[in-house]
């Protein structure tokens, strides 16, 4: 068994629909489990069209009911499809004009609401299937065993599931039924819908592939994969054919957002193997996450960089030979509610990163106390995720580059997770660096 998760982009019509059915058709052999988000742009325009009708305006859902109407047209769907459909396009219609009555949408509301986008996609997308000779079914998230906690908006999955999903879907695909789960959503214990949070249904399918023990979760996305770095800043990016689950990880937190951490917790659990796929360019071998790989030539997987960092020196004379001094540093943060992103200290200083959304002056008051502080702003965090045996060659190679550009590095760590090297440069520095990184790792040869 497999699971194959396909995002709203590649779910936005019914071009893109026949093209997915056709990658699906494909593997019917390894017995997949269809996880779909809601067509394009959907859960947005929920969004918007509640907050139209809470803001006293039009009940508009017009956008909403063309694309689903259009598209079972444009797939020369039966006629018993748009009956299956019409009931809640209806509820839905209800459920905005009482919003737009009663003047308010709670958290459990706008769960409700967005749920309308999945329950949608796959019916339409299962009738298809259908209609082409698969032996699809359309299932809600709550009847293939997903329940959840009340936090709306970000519910979190209960254990049970792992044992409710297989017994929900295993059945299904012995029979050689293709079952078509929404991604996204669930019930809490008292028959509420829930959400999982945006771009939820990347978990849904990770989690549904972990507990039926499935072969791998495909998660079909709009790019190749995992870059070798932003293709914004490099033209040449390539993706990265393998990379564990804790470098897909790091490389999320620092800006190649292609799979959220959250997402990749139940496969590393079971080890199953997470691969993420182009469904615009089905050729490209896309990038496999796994619990371990066989390692090439190359020390380094990605490069990545995060700018608009503030880098903070905090220095004590005080701190010689002292205890308790960090105690008392990281409790200022915490008490202004600070997260601290890099660390480095020395005998006498600690130097942090931390993202210049926040303002210092109560910080710097607080740390006062203690010690001097200096912030500077208009710092960049260049990371490199790869292979920390090869740490001293990584960084000879990084340091050389940098002194080649006349950048002076200004801070260096060397992450816990003992897969990531990152350190500090000016803003404006930043793209040079991870240019001529990209360079000397992935395109001179090893
Ligand atoms: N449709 C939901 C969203 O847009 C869930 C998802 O796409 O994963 O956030
Ligand atoms: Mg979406």
């Amino acid at each position: 068994m497999i699971v194959m998760k396909f995002g709203g982009s590649s779910v936005a019509n019914a071009e893109r629909i026949r093209h997915v059915a056709g990658i699906v058709k494909a593997e019917l052999a390894r017995k997949p489990v269809l996880v779909l988000s809601a067509m394009g742009d959907t859960t947005d325009h929920l969004l918007e069209a509640a907050d139209e009708a809470l803001r006293q305006g039009d009940v508009s859902m017009d956008k909403i009911e063309s694309l689903h109407l259009a598209t079972i047209a444009e797939l020369s769907l039966p006629a018993t499809v748009r009956e299956e459909i019409w009931p809640l396009l209806e509820e839905l219609q209800s459920l905005l004009t009482g919003i737009r009555l009663i003047r308010e949408l709670t958290g459990r509301t706008r769960d409700y609401l967005v749920s309308f986008g999945e329950r949608l996609s796959v019916r339409i997308a299962a009738a298809y299937l259908k209609s082409i000779d698969i032996k699809a079914l359309a299932i809600d998230a709550w009847d293939a065993g997903f329940v959840s906690d009340s936090s709306f908006g970000g519910a979190e999955l209960d254990d049970e599931c792992w044992r409710l999903i297989p017994k929900a879907l295993k059945p299904l695909t012995e029979r050689a039924i293709l079952p078509v789960v929404t991604g996204f959503i669930a019930k809490d214990s008292g028959g509420n819908i829930t959400t999982l949070g945006r771009g939820g249904s990347d978990l849904s399918a990770t989690l549904i592939a972990a507990a039926c023990g499935a072969d791998e979760a495909q998660i079909w996305k709009d790019v190749d994969g995992i870059l070798t770095a932003d293709p914004r800043i490099v033209r040449h990016a390539k993706p990265v054919e393998q990379v564990t689950y804790e470098e897909a990880s790091e490389l999320a937190y620092f800006g190649a957002q292609v799979l959220h951490p959250r997402a990749m917790q139940p496969c590393i659990k079971t080890g199953t193997p997470v691969l993420v796929k182009n469904s615009y360019n089905i050729s490209a071998p896309g990038t496999r996450i796994a619990p371990a790989l066989d390692r090439k030539t190359s020390p380094i997987q990605a490069i990545t960089s995060r700018k608009n960092v503030t880098l903070i020196d905090i220095v004590s004379t005080r701190m010689v030979g002292q205890h308790g001094f960090l105690e008392q540093v990281f409790a200022a943060f915490s008490r202004q509610g600070i997260s601290v992103d890099m660390v480095a200290t020395s005998e006498v200083s600690i130097s942090v990163t931390l993202d210049a959304v926040h303002s210092l002056t109560a910080l710097k008051k607080d740390l006062s106390r203690i010690a001097s502080v200096e912030a500077k702003a208009g710092k960049a965090i260049v990371t490199v995720v790869g292979d920390v045996r090869r740490s001293s060659e990584i960084l000879a190679r990084a340091f050389r580059t940098c002194e080649i550009l006349g950048v002076q590095v200004q801070m260096v760590s060397q992450g816990a997770s003992k897969v990531n090297i990152s350190f500090i440069v000016n803003d404006g520095e930043a793209a040079g660096v991870v240019r001529a990184l990209h360079n000397d790792f992935f395109e001179e040869g090893i």
